[in-house]
């Protein structure tokens, strides 16, 4: 059997355990959603959100492109958030970054004459590493200059999210967090968190 004919099977196998599951999801999901969660993350096979997240359907509305980039003059990732935090007004945007990232190793060497897109698509990417240029180059090896910007890049991709108009003088604001998953253990780590730091609760004096 071939591999889209298998997919296409297994989907039947998955639609009726979901159902013997969950016996209302699929009327739910056919009434509507009301996802929680923006997710940008990148189009990596090896960063699937639900999955990772344990997330069901309905859970997540996703963005995903090479490095998980906001092009702030690309229609399609802003239309995702346009339509995430207008319509959908969603309460928390995830930007989920991952160690090993391809897109961010690129960006860190010549480009490849045949990738005229990924390469455009990049240029913010190369931007960044040019600006961290110095740290970047005092790290050890080329693997921890590729993670080091890949935590550079999802910093990046927070600030320019609550810098955008969309969502700051949105209200309430949705919390923006920043993410990194990393391949070697399948764990997920909060680099930048949308909450307020926990204040140390002042202890009344006896
Ligand atoms: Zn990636």
């Amino acid at each position: 059997m071939n591999l889209p004919k298998r997919m296409l099977v297994a989907n039947v196998a998955w639609a009726q355990e979901m159902g013997r599951r969950e016996p209302n999801l699929f009327r739910a999901l056919a009434m509507g959603q009301k996802p929680q969660v923006l997710w940008i993350g990148c189009s990596d096979s090896r960063v699937p959100a639900e999955t990772i997240t344990h997330c069901a359907p309905g859970d997540l509305f996703v963005h995903r492109n090479i490095a998980n980039l906001l092009h702030l003059d690309d229609d399609n990732t802003m239309s995702v958030l346009e339509y995430a935090v207008c319509e959908l007004r969603v309460a928390h945007i995830i930007v989920c970054g991952h160690y090993g990232c391809g897109g961010v190793r690129a960006s860190l060497l010549p480009p490849a004459d045949t990738l005229p897109h990924f390469n455009r698509r990049i240029r913010p990417l190369c931007a960044l590493a040019h600006t961290h240029h110095a740290a970047l180059a005092r790290l050890p090896s080329e693997e921890a200059r590729i993670n080091r910007l890949v935590e550079l890049n999802v910093l990046e991709q927070v600030r320019l999210l609550r810098e955008h108009p969309l969502v700051r003088e949105r209200a309430p604001s949705p919390l923006v967090h920043g993410w990194i998953f990393s391949l070697n253990d399948g764990q997920l780590r909060e680099l930048e968190s949308g909450f307020e730091p926990e204040t140390t609760k002042a202890i009344a004096p006896v």
